[in-house]
């Protein structure tokens, strides 16, 4: 169906909330499996009437900020979807203790009753109050950036328009630019400080309401970690230390020589040579250039891609009332199909739109049959499908970026590579503070210089203050909005590389074994579902050994 014809309706979650305790009735009052699966059929249509509406309202007000109506409506789901809340986790208590469970477990797979069970083990209804402190602020920290006002040559811009300056040709620009934005991170710096340490303390004591000493363990059980725990992320990042590290250490060297300067500090590593590559044409162009890519990637690819055309679910010309940034997500009673959501803007980000967040969408494409189970997947394997679609559409960059096409290639795969360590650097950051929540904001600022030193030994902040001060993490905003969630993109990137060495050698054994892996979904556990498709588990030792080594040669260092 198109975007524009689908109805929406305020929900009655008052009623929804009746309707679910009705279900969670009959599912424990269900004779036979049949009769329970039916039962299980209605809760999944339920949810979907339910997710739809709330979907289409924010769908709608981002397309259009300044439209009332939706505005209202967003306002009335943001409250009122929470009470339901308890409803919801009684029904999930009476599937899990069903006692038609095997038979369950056939139909929707062993992963969703691994999930119910942390949903249900993490969870106590004293923990609300501290949710919603949790919740304000993170509001607050968003708001703090959000609301940034730089001042430069004249104009006041906000942090997302001065990328424009911190990547710039010219090397002054660049590190002018840096000195302000840092600017705005040290004359605020005490609020950012606040906000975490209020921040650490109120997950810490919903912890301590579970009986943990700290929230490590919950914050796993939250980014619904159902097949790892801290010591494999560990193992992991040690191995990027032993294996990556070094690599980007000397990819960072080719970068200084490819600019010609004698060295190399931070404001230089966001710029390739001769300048960043942009993409060519009008934002319209870039989505034609998509439709054509797809089309000739693989029948597949092209037949999902004019089914997104045909039912109005791209929005990605830049407007001047939508909100900032992108994103892709579904409509559950429209057979699940994607929606992306972006503001083209003449940068490389657009072309990631049309590679990355259609990556994401395709694989939901391909799954959107399958219930909702099998559809429930981690961020560690969602990012799997868009990042590795970055590398498999890069045979057709010259359609965005012309005679830039190679510059752009190689940028990309080195900046793949380096932003492994970053990521690692935010994961070991969070176990360290979340292991020792009395930390002092100046303690975690130490924390983060030594983490410096392990992971960028390479780098240099020249007199940069903020940044030589252990205060760069304050700019991540997984750190303060989402504990724990960030090495999902190590993991991820980490088999997108291992995609992009297996397609240079053998390129349709390698999207033969992605489809396949976007296809199964949430039906096995992670570290099952990548071996059956011909993928290393990043845990595993010497993981890295083959792509390190692929990659290294690739990249001429
Ligand atoms: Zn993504």
């Amino acid at each position: 169906m198109k975007f524009s014809e689908m109805k929406y309706e305020r929900i009655d979650y008052a009623k929804v909330g009746e309707e679910i305790k009705a279900l969670t009735q009959a599912m424990r009052d269900a004779k036979t499996f049949e009769e329970a699966f039916a039962v299980h059929e209605k809760s999944s249509k339920l949810s979907h009437e339910v997710s739809s509406m709330i979907q289409i309202c924010m769908i709608r007000h981002d397309i259009d900020t300044t439209d009332e109506f939706y505005d209202k409506e967003q306002e009335y789901n943001d409250e009122f979807a929470p009470t339901i809340r308890e409803a919801q986790v009684g029904y999930t208590k009476a599937l899990y203790e069903s006692p038609f469970k095997a038979q369950f477990m056939e139909k929707i797979g062993p992963v969703a009753f691994k999930n119910m069970e942390l949903e249900l083990e993490y969870f106590v209804p004293e923990m609300v109050p501290l949710m919603q402190e949790e919740n304000a602020l993170v509001t607050r920290y968003e708001k703090l950036v959000a609301t940034a006002k730089i001042e430069w040559e004249g104009e006041t811009l906000n942090l997302p328009l001065m990328t424009k300056y911190t990547t710039s040709p010219d090397r002054e620009t660049r590190k002018k630019a840096f000195a302000k934005t840092t600017g705005f991170f040290m004359d605020n710096r005490a609020e950012f400080d606040e906000i975490y340490d209020k921040l650490v303390k109120c997950r810490t004591a919903q912890a301590k309401l579970l009986g943990f000493d700290t929230y490590t363990k919950l914050g796993y059980a939250r980014m619904q970690r159902n097949d790892y725990g801290p010591d494999q992320v560990k193992a992991f990042r040690d191995e990027v230390k032993k294996k990556i590290v070094p690599l980007a250490t000397k990819a960072h060297e080719a970068r200084r020589k490819r600019i010609g300067v004698d060295h190399l500090y931070y404001y230089d590593t966001t710029f390739f040579v001769n300048g960043n590559p942009e993409p060519i044409g009008t934002p319209e162009e870039i989505l034609a250039s998509g439709k054509k890519m797809y089309e000739e990637l693989s029948p597949l690819t092209g037949e999902f891609f004019n089914y997104m055309l045909d039912n109005e679910r791209f929005d990605v010309l830049g407007r001047k009332t939508k909100r900032n940034g992108g994103y892709m997500t579904s409509i559950p009673n429209d057979d699940n199909t994607p929606f992306v959501f972006a503001n083209f803007n003449k940068t490389a980000g657009d072309v990631d739109v049309i590679t990355h967040e259609c990556g994401h969408a395709f694989q939901g494409y391909l799954t959107r049959k399958d219930c909702d189970e099998y559809r429930n997947i981690t961020m560690e394997t969602a990012e799997i499908h868009s990042m590795s679609m970055e590398f498999f559409a890069e045979p057709w960059m010259e359609q965005f970026f012309g005679d830039r096409a190679d510059d752009y290639r190689s940028y990309h795969l080195e900046d793949s590579l380096t932003f492994i360590p970053y990521g690692c650097m935010v994961d070991e950051f969070q176990h360290i503070v979340y292991a020792n929540p009395d930390m002092t904001p100046e303690e975690r600022r130490m924390k983060w210089v030594e983490l410096e030193k392990e992971y960028r030994p390479h780098m240099d902040y020249g007199d940069n203050e903020c940044y030589l001060t252990g205060g760069l993490w304050q700019r991540q905003s997984h750190i303060y909005a989402m504990p724990f969630y960030y090495i999902d993109y190590c993991l991820a990137q980490t088999v997108a590389l291992e995609y992009k060495a297996w397609m240079d050698t053998d390129y349709k054994a390698a999207w033969d074994s992605y489809i396949e892996l976007c296809k199964q979904g949430a039906r096995d556990f992670y570290s099952k579902s990548l071996p059956k498709v011909g993928i290393k588990v990043p845990f595993e030792a010497g993981c890295l050994d083959e792509t390190v080594e692929v990659i290294g040669k690739k990249l001429g260092v």
